[in-house]
């Protein structure tokens, strides 16, 4: 009865939604008859056959529970309607990192399609602000075509009296300084990135090619990575922000150089959110496990000159809600110091402020990276 590596490991991550639904009304209806489970380890032992119906309640994420990998939910009537929504563990951690409240002011989401972030900062923000008017969140969708899906699934969780969908609009041409943006109190970036921690991807091997016909890497499309837009994965083989070159005959180059241009690129986006004037916190995060994309991104926004005037630096983990302190996988030291000029930054602590996930462990996420950044000129920082 020993756990099936790699899909076993996996299990099926349900969020309840609270604009919807709570925790207990659906424990005691979708749920109903499944026997709780106190340790997810515990849960993962049980064969698939044998597995039946068991439901765990997540220890780190409010509202989240965890299934055995096969539990197909997606007929139940509470799927159907939007009162719980299939995302993984480790891609709940930002908004829940961020947790916004009323007071914070308005919230921008700056890469939003397919929307889990989005419905999710919108559930927290919901539980907030029941007896207050509750913000907005903006959220900005460059890619169209991917903007319809995230128009359905926020429809579907009934969170359009929040959210304000900026459709085909990019996130780096918004103008910090101009209304409304200017009174944007917290930011969630979940920028492209390679998508090498998602599960079921290979890492050495997640780098688009070029085809042969097209020398715009816009276009590139590796045919047998060419995934269907599902609300539950990140995708980004279309994603790819600028320009690379690639030499097909050289695996590793074409690795390296797709790491440079979307670590690039995410570092834009993020020193673009530092410019916010009252943006008091941040998160960062990729479904990628490469440094490159995580550590050392994090690392050069807080060694950068919009940091310094602005008062940007890490949320530390003391700092941090609850569940994601007690969150024992945390950023690494090494790469931190790639990066880390002479006694500027605290390696240590900015490591250990960061969050990781790991794929295929007992911990049943997929690889993942956040990080939180908070403003000291701005000093109001939850710690709940
Ligand atoms: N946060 C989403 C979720 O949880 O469902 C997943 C986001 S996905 C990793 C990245 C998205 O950002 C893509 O849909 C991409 O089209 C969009 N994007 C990339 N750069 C952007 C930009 N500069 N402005 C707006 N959207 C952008």
């Amino acid at each position: 009865n020993q756990p099936r590596l790699g899909h076993w490991s996996h299990p099926r991550w349900v969020r309840v939604n609270t604009i919807k639904s709570d925790l207990d009304e659906q424990l005691r209806t979708t749920f109903a008859g499944y026997k709780t489970i106190e340790s997810l380890e515990e849960m993962l032992r049980y064969s698939p056959s044998s597995a039946g119906k068991l439901i765990h309640i997540d220890k780190h994420v409010p509202n989240l529970l965890a299934l055995p990998p096969a539990t197909n939910l997606s007929k139940t009537p509470a799927y159907l309607n939007g009162q719980i929504i299939l995302q993984d563990k480790a891609s709940c951690f930002p908004a829940y990192l961020l947790s916004p409240e009323v007071e914070d002011g308005d919230c921008l989401d700056a890469c939003a399609a397919p929307g889990n972030k989005t419905t999710h900062l919108s559930a927290i923000l919901h539980d907030e602000g029941r007896a207050a008017a509750t913000p907005k969140i903006y959220a900005f969708e460059r890619d169209k075509g991917r903007a319809s899906t995230l128009l359905t699934l926020v429809q579907k969780a009934a969170a359009q009296d929040h959210v304000i969908a900026k459709v085909g609009l990019n996130f780096l041409n918004s103008d910090p300084t101009k209304t409304p943006w200017d009174g944007v109190g917290t930011l969630l970036l979940d920028p492209s990135c390679s998508g090498s921690g998602i599960v079921g991807r290979d890492a050495t091997l997640d780098v688009v090619l070029p085809s042969k016909k097209t020398s715009n890497p816009l276009k590139l499309q590796s045919k047998k990575r060419k995934r269907k837009l599902t609300p539950e994965t990140t995708p980004t083989v279309n994603d790819v922000p600028e320009e690379i070159p690639i030499d097909e005959d050289k695996p590793s180059d074409q690795l390296s150089a797709r790491l440079t241009a979307l670590s690039t690129f995410q570092l834009k986006l993020l020193l673009h959110a530092f410019h916010f004037p009252k943006a008091r916190r941040i998160t960062y995060s990729t479904c990628s496990i490469y440094a490159e994309e995580n550590e050392h991104v994090v690392m050069k926004a807080l060694g950068s000159t919009i940091a310094y005037e602005r008062g940007w630096r890490i949320l530390r983990r003391e700092e941090q809600v609850t569940g994601m302190k007690g969150w024992k996988i945390r950023g690494k030291v090494d790469a931190c110091m790639d990066i880390a000029k002479d006694g500027e930054i605290s390696t240590a602590e900015v490591a250990e402020a960061c969050i990781r996930c790991e794929k295929g462990t007992k911990e049943g996420t997929q690889g993942f990276f956040v990080a939180a950044f908070a403003s000291q000129v701005n000093k109001s920082i939850r710690t709940e």
